[in-house]
């Protein structure tokens, strides 16, 4: 039996089949390519000496995601693949919810049809819009506050009303906080196109002189330094998550868990951490908040080492060196 990895040569998908690969599970990858590179598929092998089988595939196109089911015995799905970026999500909705939803529903249509029921799902703690207080539980209100959050929330919904109607149906929503960070190799990380809208990747960049400074959007919060907080946490850490959750699948219905450290650190903590620990400077200006940005948000994450035996142990240093191995390495 296999276990389909959709967004598999992604940041964060490319990570967890690592640790799938290296915990002797098989794995197979769809993944389209629109944000990612198929050399990745490559990095995997190097790191785990075997290399899954790669299907160039776009999950809108439901023939092509049939074949994937057809020609292989799937019987777990871990579900990466979808469009991230908040501003572009506001510029262009219905492309997000086209490419994130209908993705989506053909993927577990799919399932259906080949009889596999179980899916992990890369939620985000978007969905909780603006907690009113932290650290933010599983039953805390949800809302969100741009397209890309709202196909989140309303994916969890799908997946939670098809589980209602229908038994067979295992799927566990997994919350992210803030991934960064890096495999130990540097072979594989986190290397957007274009400017970077996330915090580290922009760092890093500016570490390398590809940006000349950052901005850091408002120091006007209500936090310890004025600066946002946010609960950031080794990509390892989250990929080894995602392990944790096969166990949840054992039982039908939905399981929820929040995967985080449970601290916040400041924006300008996250710097001094990284200029300390890389022994560079990042030159930075305090610019306007960012629209639609909250002041702390970090996870109460007992739920996930209570049921699933699962606590992130990567502390933000080496958060820090792995990024910056990471970008540093590449051409
Ligand atoms: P990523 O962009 O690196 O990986 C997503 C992958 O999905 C890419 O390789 C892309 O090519 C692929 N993809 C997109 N649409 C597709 C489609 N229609 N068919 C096939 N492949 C498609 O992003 P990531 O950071 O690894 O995020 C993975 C998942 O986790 C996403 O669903 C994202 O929304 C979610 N998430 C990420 C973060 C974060 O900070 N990185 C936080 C919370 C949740
Ligand atoms: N941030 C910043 N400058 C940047 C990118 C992000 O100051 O260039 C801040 C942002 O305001 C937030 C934190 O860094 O307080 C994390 O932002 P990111 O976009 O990485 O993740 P989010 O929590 O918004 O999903």
């Amino acid at each position: 039996m296999s276990v389909l990895v959709t967004g598999g040569t992604g940041y964060i998908g490319s990570h967890t089949c690592v640790d799938f690969i290296e915990k002797g599970k098989e794995v197979i990858i769809l993944d389209n390519l629109s944000n990612s590179k198929e050399e990745v598929v490559g990095f995997i092998e190097q790191i785990t000496g075997i290399r899954p089988k790669f299907y160039n595939i776009d999950l809108l196109d439901r023939e092509g995601v049939k074949r994937v089911f057809d020609e292989n015995d799937i019987d777990t799905v871990i579900h990466f693949a979808g469009l991230k970026a908040v501003g572009e999500s506001v510029a262009k909705p219905i492309e997000y919810y086209h490419n994130n939803i209908t993705g989506t529903l053909n993927l577990i249509f799919e399932m259906r049809d080949h009889d596999c029921f179980k899916l992990v799902f890369s939620s985000s703690a978007t969905v909780y819009g603006k907690p009113e207080t932290v650290p933010i539980k599983e039953d805390f209100p949800l809302s969100t506050t741009n397209p890309y959050g709202t196909t989140k929330l309303y994916i969890e919904r799908i997946l939670t009303d098809l589980c209602v109607a229908d038994d067979r149906f295992s799927v566990v929503l997994l919350r992210y906080f803030n991934p960064i960070g890096a495999h130990d190799s540097a072979l594989i990380g986190d290397n957007p196109n274009g400017i970077p809208n996330n915090l580290m990747p922009y760092v890093t960049r500016v570490a390398k002189g590809t940006l000349p400074h950052l901005n850091v959007f408002g120091n006007d919060y209500d936090t310890c330094d004025g600066t946002g907080v946010r609960d950031f946490i080794h990509v390892l850490d989250l990929a080894a998550g995602h392990y944790a959750a096969l166990k949840a699948l054992e039982k039908s219905g939905v399981s929820i868990y929040n995967l985080g450290t449970g601290n916040g650190y400041s924006v300008l903590q996250l710097i001094d951490a990284f200029e300390r620990v890389n022994n560079i400077k990042i030159p930075y200006q305090i610019t306007d908040r960012r629209p639609g940005d909250i002041a702390e948000c970090y996870a109460d994450a007992s739920k996930a080492e209570r049921e699933l035996g699962w606590k992130a142990v990567h502390t933000l240093d080496e958060m820090c060196a792995s990024a910056w191995k990471f970008e540093s390495s590449i051409k």
